[in-house]
């Protein structure tokens, strides 16, 4: 069973311990934390917080990582950033200029892709609800493949390629019924989840497809979850997935392209990360002799350590009864919601290096969100802070700001790239009047509170 350890007391991992595994970030004791080479409170003295900042290095390196550990391998593989883990411009463009196409699962996505230098060739387009619209945007821009979902999805794109006078190019998304041993709502590959084509109807398909107009099957697709950090998982998928290219051949049908997803995940808390080199181990072990050009899918992986989020202690809570204090966060679950949505664990390490170094008690980690789920931390271990002190939340480069939200009229925050020794505002903070800019009310709303005739 691959259920994550229960939260104990006194058994997280030190600042020391979080640092030692974090090369871009380093402990000085005159700057105090510094992502680079720059010290995290001059951007929050700048900028306040919350703020999002997010290190081009380490976007860069993990790419080269990547990247270096399939070729090793001898395979030339095509890696496609999960936009959806982070769809920032500076950061699609920081991954374009390395050589990354994309995967989006939206024409949102696609049209942000592109607008960061992307090619179309490169982008390749996944989900299970694609749009009349969003199918007619990726066929007019040329996009490299779409990931069809189901029977009736491919049908649909049928319809409108040949509408368009274009031919889609098709992966058919297989679900390969196998539990990727993560977090129920970041598993995807199991046959009860909404994902992907049933894998015992998918030889069916496949050739169904090829006699379709305007459907041009150029091979298959899969993404079993995501945050996974063994590989049996994966091997086998893949293995399933290398059994349907022998039957589809076997009718006489090619498959060229074999899109083997995302899901590698990263060290939050004390987990091993997924290694790369075991990754393309897996992929060229079970579908390296089958003569296809192959793709990845990283979202996390890539981006998920590249990012923090800058906070500040509002104030400190005394507990119920010698329970854990609060330490209460300017930053929330609409900031960074992956703690309430998946009860995930973010490490928490002070700005300043005195407090880092302070003596370490148990706390509660919240927001100031009217929600008892907005809390970051339930019984943490960390340097004894009081209101004021500064903090950062780790790791959350991935599936952080994208899910932010303005609930509780709080302004989407401020987001910051580090590279080296600069830095550079790359998204101002929102203002509170941008909040209600693109309301209005409605003329007959006006009328039923206005007495008749009053004089207002
Ligand atoms: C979310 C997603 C990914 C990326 O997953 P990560 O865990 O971030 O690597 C890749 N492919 C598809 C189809 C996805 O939906």
């Amino acid at each position: 069973m691959a259920e994550a350890p229960p939260p104990c007391r006194g058994q997280d991992p030190s600042v020391a311990a979080l640092l030692a595994v974090r090369p871009a970030l380093s402990m000085h004791a005159m700057d105090g934390l510094v992502l680079e080479d720059v010290p995290l409170n001059a951007i929050a003295d700048a900028l306040g917080t919350p703020t999002w900042v997010m290190s081009a290095g380490t976007l860069r390196t993990r790419y080269r990582h990547l990247a270096a550990a399939f070729r090793a391998t001898g395979q030339a593989v095509s890696i496609h950033f999960a936009v959806k883990a982070n769809d920032h411009l500076a950061v699609l463009r920081v991954l374009a200029a390395e050589g990354a196409g994309a995967d989006v699962v939206s024409g949102g996505e696609l049209r942000r892709a592109m607008a960061a230098g992307i090619p179309a060739g490169r982008i390749v387009f996944s989900g299970v609800g694609k749009t009349v619209v969003e199918m007619q945007a990726a066929l007019r821009v040329g996009i490299a493949q779409i990931n069809v979902e189901s029977a009736e999805e491919l049908e649909l794109l049928s319809i409108v390629a040949q509408a368009e006078g274009l031919e889609a190019p098709v992966a058919l998304r297989i679900n390969p019924d196998v539990d990727a041993g993560t977090h129920a709502k970041i598993t995807t590959g199991l046959a009860t989840n909404k994902f992907g084509i049933p894998y015992n109807r998918a030889v069916e398909l496949y050739a169904h497809a090829a006699s379709l107009p305007g459907i041009r099957p150029v091979g298959l697709a899969m993404h079993i979850g995501s945050q996974i950090v063994r590989m049996q998982p994966y091997r086998t998928a893949y293995a399933r997935l290398a059994a349907l290219v022998h039957a589809i051949r076997a009718r006489g049908l090619k498959v060229d392209v074999l899109d083997c997803g995302g899901g590698l995940g990263i060290s939050y808390r004390d987990e091993t990360e997924g290694a790369p080199e075991a990754l393309a181990a897996a992929i060229h072990t079970e579908l390296g002799g089958l003569d296809t050009h192959l793709a990845i899918e990283p979202g996390r992986w890539l981006a998920g350590p590249a990012g923090v989020l800058l906070s500040t202690v509002i104030l400190r809570k005394r507990g119920y009864d010698g329970m854990p204090p609060f330490l209460v966060l300017d930053a929330a679950m609409n900031d960074l919601m992956r703690p309430s949505l998946y009860d995930a664990w973010h490490g928490i390490i002070p700005l300043a290096a005195a407090t880092a170094a302070a003596k370490e008690e148990q706390v509660h980690v919240v927001g100031p969100v009217c929600e008892s789920g907005d809390t970051f931390g339930h019984d943490r271990t960390l340097p004894h802070m009081e209101a004021g002190a500064r903090v950062a939340l780790l790791d959350c480069g991935a599936y952080g700001m994208v899910m932010s939200s303005t609930y509780n009229a709080r302004p989407l925050a401020a987001q910051v790239m580090v590279d080296g020794s600069r830095w550079a505002v790359i998204r101002e903070r929102q203002t509170v009047e941008e909040l209600w800019a693109a309301d209005s009310i409605p003329q007959w709303v006006n009328q039923t509170l206005l007495p008749s005739g009053g004089g207002l």
